[in-house]
């Protein structure tokens, strides 16, 4: 006999270990199964820190931010532990720059309280930074760092302490969804639900293809490194924000970092986006490049020249690419017990305890109160087969 659930979580990242504790708290007796070791290195959430930030360039993030940060406050608190950090956020470049007018444009919109700094207050405030005659800075007073691998284990005790059961080392084989429900094969095990949450992410096309949708997602395994600052405390989230460069593509498309919490970490620096895609994670090369480790240098001695120390380390991380970089949070056309949470394209984390919330609520409810038109699993309709599984 199958072992019968409420609900199936498949996927212990950032965003199915937040759907766990979120069914678990609308009292659904949940599984959630993870392949790999809880808190793997291979997927999309591993690590000491994420940006969070409400400074978007499309106000419905920003709205959608509007409810994520209370979300985490609740979160910690319950959790007991600080899961966010407060550094402040800093977009600098020249204002002329595509990227730099799209944001403050949908900072105005969505009435956010930024400021607008020039080059001598950015000098000023932050004389870590070096930036060019002309170039200017939108500040954030509440953007900050959360630190990832604590997040995604937070929700994950929260959740079993509510109920849920969690088993990791267990790749899931075949879903077959039914009428009313699913059943979930394992090598070993065949469970059942009443209804079913696929968070996969990098593996998310190979799942959702035999469940009849084919989306056109992407793999980007994208670098991080970690410098060592020459003054440490000059790095520290008490005395450095969060920030991005507007850089019109010059060092990869947008450089971006985030302080060290302990020097031994070291200053973080990566970019968004701009490495090859594959189609599946079979085909990752988790192998750092040297030569991207020596441009981002480059970056930071222009630019950051105490964070252009030794690097302290890096690695490899994999970011889920839709093809317009939205994500994708949605009931499956045909079975709409299976809700898709998938694509967050490298900017999902900070999301993750409100993408939880809002998979669990349409996995129970049928429906989220938080805006998912730029969500939807049928908005690829060319690369899209309604083909029943
Ligand atoms: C280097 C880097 C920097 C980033 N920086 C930021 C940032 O600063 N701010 C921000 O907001 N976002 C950032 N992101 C993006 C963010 O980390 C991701 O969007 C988010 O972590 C995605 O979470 P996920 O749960 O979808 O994926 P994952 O964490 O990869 O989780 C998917 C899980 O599903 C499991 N799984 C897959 N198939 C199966 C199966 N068949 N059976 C069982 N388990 C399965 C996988 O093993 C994996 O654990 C960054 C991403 C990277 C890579």
């Amino acid at each position: 006999m199958a072992q019968h659930f409420d609900a199936i979580v498949v996927g212990a990242g950032g965003v199915g270990s937040a759907a766990a504790y979120y069914l678990a708290k609308l009292g659904q007796r949940v599984l959630l199964i993870e392949q790999f070791e809880l808190n793997h290195q291979q997927g999309s959430s591993y690590g000491y820190s994420r940006v969070i930030r409400y400074t978007y360039d499309n106000p419905i993030y920003v709205e959608l931010m509007r409810a994520a940060y209370p979300l985490w406050f609740a979160l910690q608190a319950e959790a007991k532990e600080q899961l966010y950090i407060k550094t402040g956020g800093l977009d600098f470049g020249f204002p002329d720059v595509d990227t730099f007018q799209a944001l403050k444009a949908s900072m105005d919109t969505a009435k956010l309280d930024y400021e607008y700094l020039s080059q001598s207050e950015i000098a000023e405030r932050y004389p870590q930074f070096t930036l060019k005659e002309g170039m200017a800075g939108l500040f954030h007073a509440d953007s900050g760092l959360l630190r990832a691998s604590r997040c995604v284990l937070a929700h994950l005790r929260l959740a079993q302490e509510r109920g849920a059961t969690v088993i990791d080392r267990t790749p899931v084989m075949k879903i077959i969804p039914s009428e009313n429900g699913a059943v979930v094969k394992t090598e070993k095990e065949t469970f059942s639900c009443d209804r079913i949450i696929l968070t996969a992410g990098s593996w998310a096309k190979a799942l959702l293809a035999e469940q009849g949708i084919d989306l056109p997602l992407k793999i980007m395994p994208c670098q991080l490194g970690f410098y060592q600052p020459r003054q440490a405390a000059d790095f520290a989230p008490s005395r450095f924000p969060v920030f991005f460069a507007h850089m019109n593509g010059s060092y990869g498309e947008m450089p971006y970092g985030i302080p060290h919490e302990d020097e031994s970490i070291g200053v973080k620096i990566t970019t968004f986006y701009g490495w090859n895609t594959v189609d599946t994670p079979a085909e990752v090369d988790y192998a750092p490049s040297q030569t991207w480790t020596e441009n981002i240098r480059e970056f930071a001695r222009e630019y950051i020249p105490g964070a252009a120390g030794p690097l302290i380390g890096t690695r490899r991380c994999l970011y889920t690419l839709t093809p317009d970089k939205d994500f994708i949070v949605d009931r499956h056309p045909t079975y709409p017990q299976v809700v898709i949470g998938a694509g967050f394209s490298g900017h999902g984390f900070k999301f993750t305890t409100l993408l939880g919330k809002m998979l669990a609520d349409l996995a129970v409810e049928g429906s989220t109160v938080h805006d998912t038109s730029l969500f939807k699993v049928d908005r690829f309709q060319p690369a899209y087969a309604y083909a029943s599984p």
